[in-house]
């Protein structure tokens, strides 16, 4: 039997922690956003601002060589290191200990690409948050679902969603699929949609906030930049998904009145993420 709770206001504060005023940036969170390739670079610069507006103390990325200078002017407050290819990412390595790391916004799927992420895997241990292309890479590979650590953050949108778990016919088909594929390999699969869906195992949270202005370029990497960085400041992965969904949906909701739905662009999620907190 499926366990469902709709994410409104007042189940969101179960999730919520207030900030401590006696923090300093050590102890906020350290996150790794890993994505990036030739004329993708864009999405690795969504997901990591994302991160920054939504509370960690530090961000790094890692990404191709050619996103180095873009980077860099973007994004000021974000450390960079990059691949030794150019133009992909060919062998993840760092002398970093984030707190959390999301993999995947604008990654590509290239041979090199995929072996250094098949790499990556074999030795991580860090709690990770998996989206675009890292997730398709994944859903070619399926014996790599052993290696995510318990709790690993799976963020499909529809298609990767179907890539991942396989055809359905129903909704009602789709949702068991997910269970099972939640339990089989321990994950929490952030289903997103209208609305998005969260599912833990047996339960499964259903989120309220968003519209329409969402379905936009860029949307889902900032999605993932934001959980990544709530996962950093030591949220529980559950609740860095549904804290992380809700808030993104209600920036939404937020900027509707001065953006329209034509309007709204992903920077204006990343823009809206400090009164989605308020
Ligand atoms: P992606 O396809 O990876 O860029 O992710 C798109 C994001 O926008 C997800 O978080 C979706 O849930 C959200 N989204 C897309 N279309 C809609 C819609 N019509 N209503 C609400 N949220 C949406
Ligand atoms: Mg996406």
């Amino acid at each position: 039997m499926t366990n469902s709770i709709y994410i409104d206001q007042k189940q969101i504060l179960k999730h919520y922690k207030q900030p401590d005023k006696h923090t300093h940036k050590g102890i906020q969170g350290h996150a790794l956003i890993i994505g990036g390739s030739y004329g993708k670079i864009g999405a690795v610069s969504l997901s990591a601002k994302a991160c920054l507006k939504t509370g960690c103390g530090l961000v790094t990325v890692f990404i191709p060589k050619c996103g180095y200078d873009i980077l860099q002017i973007a994004i000021p407050e974000v450390m960079v290191i990059t691949d030794n290819q150019e133009k992909l990412i060919s062998n993840i390595t760092f002398d970093i200990t984030p707190q959390a790391i999301g993999i995947g916004p604008g990654l590509g799927q290239k041979i090199e690409t995929q072996n250094a992420f098949h790499q990556f895997l074999q030795t991580n241990k860090t709690p990770l948050v998996i989206d675009a292309d890292a997730l398709n890479i994944l859903s070619q590979n399926k014996e790599w679902l052993s290696l995510l650590p318990p709790k690993t953050i799976l963020t499909p949108h529809p298609k990767e969603l179907e890539r991942l778990i396989g055809k359905w016919h129903s909704e009602e088909e789709k949702r068991s699929m997910a269970i099972s594929f939640s339990k089989q390999y321990q994950v929490i699969i952030v289903m997103k949609g209208a609305p998005s869906r969260i599912i833990d195992g047996e339960t499964l949270y259903e989120n309220t906030t968003g519209n329409a202005a969402l379905a936009t370029a860029g949307s889902g990497d900032v999605l993932t930049g934001m959980i990544t960085s709530l996962l950093a400041q030591s949220y529980e992965p559950i609740s860095a998904a549904i804290l992380g969904v809700y808030l993104h949906g209600l920036t939404a909701e937020i900027a509707l009145p001065e953006t329209g739905y034509q309007s709204f662009i992903a920077s204006d999620v990343i823009a809206n993420i400090g009164k989605a907190f308020l």
